[in-house]
């Protein structure tokens, strides 16, 4: 429901929509008169009592006036077909009948009329009757529109929170993880692998001689280098639990959950392979080289008490050894 819509109603909830359903032609005459000089109420009538319903959902009215007896259908099962029927089962039903009888008046409010009325009335309680009617049935209108543009919004605002969840947990360069959504997938990752005692993998990747790219270079490249690499790991996170993320500079780690040492080195010599064969000019360690990077690899089944920080301090060592070795190489520690 947009504004505009709820704006309607605003505007229109003194304005009344009268149908009369009555067979006899006479009244519909008389009704009409009575009404011609009220201001804001419109006026239908119809005289077969079957193209009633038909004739409610045309003209939306805001109020319906029913006669009770007329030939060929009984006025109370149409007081019960507009209760069954999406279209006009909230509107107002004030009936009109020939008596003021307790048996016809009781098991008309029971088949759903809202009010009862001896015709012909006088003008004045038929127009104050019509008026309250009218309103009480916009002012639902108006709540049923409010509410629905309600879970409108409150949808918009969901949607808005996943957004900003995203970009609260991305890191702007990148686009991977940024550390603080590392830290917290790290933590319950952790717990999950204690309770299920699986193995959880951790990768720490660090760029090979960046601070010299960025010397050669400058940083913009360095940047455009920093996210090649980044595309390089995201692609190499296979499985939905994969998290690639940025660990803060030129370091970036893939945790990988479930995943042997096996699969994990499978993994880490694959993406070390991959980003080699970027072949991104670089002048370090020697001219005519290419960009790489070195990996450090640990993989840990949680036990009672420990902390994922040893996990991050197991991989790190792993990383320092590659680096030791002579980089371009995956650690395992
Ligand atoms: P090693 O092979 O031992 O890893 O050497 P290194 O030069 O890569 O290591 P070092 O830690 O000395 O240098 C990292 C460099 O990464 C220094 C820093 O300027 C650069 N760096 C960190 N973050 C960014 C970034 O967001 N953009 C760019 N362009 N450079 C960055
Ligand atoms: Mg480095
Ligand atoms: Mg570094």
């Amino acid at each position: 429901m947009t504004d505009l819509q709820l704006d309607d109603f605003k505007t229109d909830e003194n304005a009344a929509m009268v149908l009369l359903v009555d067979d006899q032609a006479m009244i519909g005459e008389a009704v009409r008169r009575g009404l011609s000089n009220e201001e804001n109420i419109d006026f239908h009538f119809c005289a077969d009592p079957h193209q009633a319903i038909a004739h409610a959902v045309r003209i939306k009215p805001t109020v319906i006036l029913q006669d009770l007896v007329m030939p060929g259908l009984d006025g109370l099962s149409l007081v019960r077909e507009y209760r069954n029927h999406p279209a006009t089962k909230d509107i107002p039903i004030i009936v009109l009948s020939t008596k003021e009888d307790p048996l016809i008046k009781s098991a008309a409010f029971a088949a759903g009329a809202n009010d009862y009325l001896v015709k012909l009335p006088d003008n004045i309680e038929l127009v104050a009757r019509i008026r309250y009617h009218s309103r009480s049935y916009m002012t639902l209108l108006q709540r049923d529109a409010a509410y629905r543009a309600l879970r409108v919004s409150q949808q918009q605002l969901l949607d808005t929170n996943l957004v900003l969840q995203r970009l609260m947990n991305s890191d702007g360069l990148t686009g991977l993880s940024n550390r603080r959504h590392f830290d917290e997938y790290m933590e319950l990752e952790w717990r999950r692998s204690l309770r299920e005692q699986s193995q959880l993998s951790l990768l720490m990747i660090d760029v090979d001689y960046f601070k010299a790219y960025n010397d050669s270079f400058g940083h913009l490249e360095g940047d455009e280098a920093l996210r090649k690499v980044a595309a390089a790991i995201k692609d190499a996170s296979a499985r939905p639990s994969d998290l690639p993320a940025r660990y803060g500079g030129e370091e970036f780690a893939l945790v990988l959950p479930n995943t042997s040492p096996g699969g994990a080195r499978l993994v880490a010599e694959k993406l070390r392979q991959t980003v080699a064969a970027l072949n991104i000019p670089h002048n370090s360690p020697s001219e005519g080289s290419s960009l790489t990077i070195s990996i450090g690899l640990s993989t840990i089944v949680p036990k009672a008490g420990s902390n994922c920080r040893d996990l991050i301090s197991a991989a790190d060592k792993g990383l320092y050894s590659a680096k030791n070795n002579g980089r371009n190489q995956v650690g395992v520690e």
